[in-house]
């Protein structure tokens, strides 16, 4: 059984075109009227094969095939909302891919014995309030009302403010929390985000486990001085302070621990950060994954040691503050292994992975069996206008999820009575 490429690329280009920055990538933020227009496109397709459509408090849409089965659904689907300047690719491929799945499993007129649902999340990308995976965390009841109310966006507005502006009921936030036994497995398409399948030359990655995080802000304190009366051995220089801190955290990452671990600083603050003046405080942030737990803390200690040890060579006061941290998601062994065995049937060329992105399914996890597919990203690049999958990957990723679902979800023959 295949999907229609054509006609799912067709809602791609339709969707793509809903961008606030047309001809700079795609911009369509949550709650914004891209989304909306994003939405109303969704809405019709979904109205044009009969799909019971529920929007919930936060805005995920779940939009359900087969509703009078009156049993657990299988879930399928990704997110629709992009970061600024975006690609074509991320989070909407997993949408249409539901929608193309369900609109094939009707034309075909497959019998099914469990209800599927499409879901597409909203604010996976954090653009609005700076928190990821917004959508999915409060459909799994991480947030209360009155956290929603706190977490405001640069403007001030609060996340149940924003929601109820766009139409939405949000009071009803934890009556729309996810129940367990109310989905039977969720499945999420998504491009890779990185360069693995590309280099392999593979053309279907099945997730086994999404790497745990840890993200901790360093605070170096020195003495701002003139850079060039100060000599050299009066200094408390807290930038070279950090210097010798980053260049250790990439060498533990390297050489000491895992080969799964990666450790990154991405964000620099300096102050007064003036070309001839000694800086008085240095701000960092270190990114630590693993799907190995070990591999985070050998390098969250060595990150300790270092910034001790550094502090005291120069005269510096450092503060360490985890402001971050997530644990390793296992995805569910059940989903992973009929994913492989279809993959095995279909002839599908996969590659068993891990992935160091964290996603929405992930959120989902003990309330449902959850597992992921990915499929290529040339050069591994996202969040960025050179996004790119090809036409003939999105299509292997689809069809190998159709046969999924439908291994999973078609009538199983009744045993015969002797
Ligand atoms: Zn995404």
């Amino acid at each position: 059984m295949e999907i229609n490429i054509s006609r799912m690329m067709n809602d791609l280009e339709n969707i793509i075109g809903f961008t606030s920055t047309p001809g700079n990538g795609c911009t369509r933020f949550s709650y914004s009227q891209e989304d909306r227009k994003a939405r109303e496109y969704l809405f019709a397709r979904m109205d044009e094969i009969g799909l019971d459509v529920k929007v919930d408090a936060i805005g995920n849409i779940r939009a359900t095939y087969g509703k009078e089965l009156n049993k657990p659904s299988i879930m399928i689907g990704s997110h629709h909302d992009t970061v600024k300047n975006g690609g074509k690719f991320d989070g909407l491929t997993g949408v249409l891919a539901a929608l193309e799945i369900i609109r094939v499993l009707k034309e075909e007129e497959v019998e099914l014995s469990q209800p599927i649902e499409l879901v597409s999340f909203a604010e996976e990308e954090g653009s609005n309030f700076g928190i990821t995976m917004l959508g999915s965390k409060v459909c799994a009841g991480k947030y209360d009302l009155e956290e929603l109310e706190s977490i405001k966006n640069p403007e001030g507005i609060s996340v149940y403010q924003k929601a109820k502006d766009f139409g939405l009921a949000i009071e009803n936030a934890e009556r729309d929390i996810l129940q367990k036994g109310e989905v039977d497995a969720m499945i999420e398409l998504h491009i890779e985000q990185g360069q693995v399948l590309e280099s392999q030359q593979k053309s279907i990655g099945i997730v086994q486990a999404i790497a745990g995080m840890r993200t901790y802000k360093i605070t170096i304190d020195g003495d701002s001085n003139h850079a060039g009366t100060t000599p050299m051995h009066l200094r408390s220089d807290p930038m070279a302070g950090a210097a010798e801190v980053i260049f250790h955290i990439r060498k533990t990452a390297r050489e000491a621990a895992l080969p799964t671990t990666v450790a990154t600083v991405g964000k620099i603050e300096c102050k007064p950060n003036i070309p001839n003046v000694i800086p008085q405080k240095v701000e960092f942030y270190v990114d630590i994954r693993d799907v190995e737990a070990e591999g985070v803390q050998m390098v969250s200690n060595a990150l300790a040691e270092r910034v001790k040890e550094v502090s005291e060579e120069h005269s510096l006061k450092s503060t360490i503050e985890l402001v971050g941290e997530s644990d390793t998601v296992k995805l569910s062994s059940r989903i992973i292994n009929q994913i492989e065995e279809t993959a095995k049937e279909h002839q599908f060329d996969y590659l068993k992975l891990n992935s160091g992105a964290v996603h929405d399914t992930a959120m989902l996890s003990g309330l449902t069996d959850i597992g992921m597919l990915f499929i290529p990203s040339k050069g591994g690049k996202s969040h960025c206008p050179e996004e790119y999958t090809s036409e003939k990957e999105i299509k292997a990723g689809c069809d190998l999820l159709l046969n999924v679902v439908r291994n999973l979800a078609c009538k199983k023959p009744e045993k015969q009575e002797i």
